[in-house]
């Protein structure tokens, strides 16, 4: 790298007090090529035709965990089920969440609809301006509000979510611990001290572009692409892969559980989950949180009402949660009784009304087995 260009990124960028993690300095150099490759590059995602904060919100609170490919055809289903904050403030929760199943942390969607609520009762049905007054929303952290005054609103408000970390943090080689809170204060710092005065919500969303697009996640950052690359301390140091520093993940939590799959005529049994912990107030299979063998599945199936026939061989499923892993050992079991501690759903309501989570639909496609356990059995569940 020429000296003048390696000069002024030391110029640029410096990591004052390493040791301490104190400071990031950038400068506002960096602010117009971002925006310019922003204005060219950014992608054509459904809420920036439309920059209203419901539609806003909503895609920022859809997008926390959850692919931008994969959000998509659930951002339009929601908003044409729920066109307005008033809708969402109503919706009940077999609505909501039909409307969230398969996207998973469902605690998301609650707080949307208490949101709502909130904006609806103390707000007039108008979204609040001011970034103080919209972090008082249910479920609405820093880098939510942040987006939504910014973006919306026109404040120079850093929304600091993964990709801002890592963008900053490869910029200016970063050392602290990436997933601390003091680094996520010292990040927002270091932007909100550049941001341009008249395009905010754009430099809001160039750096989480760049950092989804161009500076990602996994594999190698595609700095050859990069409006910053002149001025990136990784880059020129060739150090990206170490950038951010992240803490070691400690190993996820196993959860042994036995799903019995009762199905009588063409329905199976359902009920509904506890209204507080993982997956609350959704809709579930029965289980229990062991592993067990037939006949004990059989005696469960019994002492919860329903009369078995037959029960079949088992068949596992997994499926993993940020820090837990449910191993499910899944027994078919035909029933001649209906229960009335469950509910009796049949395929269609399953995938139309019932909001079951995407760990118990796994279980679903081996249920066919019910056919060849009896022939009064006829449930089957295609996805
Ligand atoms: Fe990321 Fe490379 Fe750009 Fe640096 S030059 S910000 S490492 S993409």
């Amino acid at each position: 790298m020429p000296a003048h260009v390696r000069h002024r990124s030391e110029r640029i960028f410096k990591t004052m007090d390493r040791r301490a993690s104190k400071k990031i300095a950038l400068s506002s150099h960096i602010v117009p090529p971002l925006l310019a490759w922003y204005w060219k590059n950014a992608r054509p995602l459904p809420w920036r035709a439309d920059m209203t904060p419901y539609r806003v919100w909503l895609s920022e609170v859809m997008s926390q965990q959850t692919r931008i490919d994969t959000l998509i055809p659930y951002y339009g289903r929601f908003l044409s089920a729920l066109p307005t904050i008033r809708d969402l403030a109503q919706a009940d929760d077999e609505t909501l969440f039909k409307l969230w199943e398969g996207l998973g942390y469902y605690s998301r969607a609650r707080n949307l609809r208490a949101a709502a609520r909130v904006i609806e009762q103390r707000h007039g049905g108008v979204f609040p301006r001011e970034h103080a007054e919209i972090l008082k929303l249910p479920g609405v952290g820093p880098y939510t509000a942040g987006a939504i005054a910014s973006v919306c609103f026109g404040a120079k408000t850093p929304a600091i979510d993964g990709n801002a970390l890592r963008v900053v943090a490869r910029l200016a080689e970063y050392p602290g611990d990436i997933s601390s809170a003091a680094t996520k204060k010292i990040v927002a710092r270091a932007l909100a001290d550049i941001y341009p005065d008249d395009a905010p919500g754009d430099f809001t969303q160039a750096v989480m572009e760049l950092g989804a697009t161009v500076c990602v996640p996994t594999g190698a950052p595609k700095c050859e692409l990069c409006p910053l690359s002149a001025d990136c301390l990784a880059h020129r140091n060739g150090t990206a892969a170490r950038y951010p520093i992240k803490p070691l993940k400690s190993p996820r939590k196993i959860v042994e559980m036995t799903v019995l799959l009762l199905c009588r005529r063409n329905c199976i049994a359902i009920r509904k989950r506890e209204e507080t912990g993982l997956l609350a107030g959704l809709w579930e299979l029965p289980n229990i949180p062991e592993g067990i063998d037939a006949q004990r599945a059989r005696n469960v199936a019994r002492t919860w009402g329903v009369d078995p026939v037959e029960v079949a061989s088992p068949f596992t499923r997994k499926h993993i949660f940020t820090h837990i892993e449910w191993r499910m050992t899944c027994y078919v079991v035909a029933c001649r009784g209906v229960s009335e501690r469950f509910d009796w759903a049949t395929a269609d309501e399953l995938r139309e009304r019932y909001a079951l989570p995407t760990a118990f639909r796994r279980c679903l496609t081996g249920a066919h087995q019910a056919a060849e356990l009896s022939s009064s059995c006829e449930f089957r569940y295609f996805e």
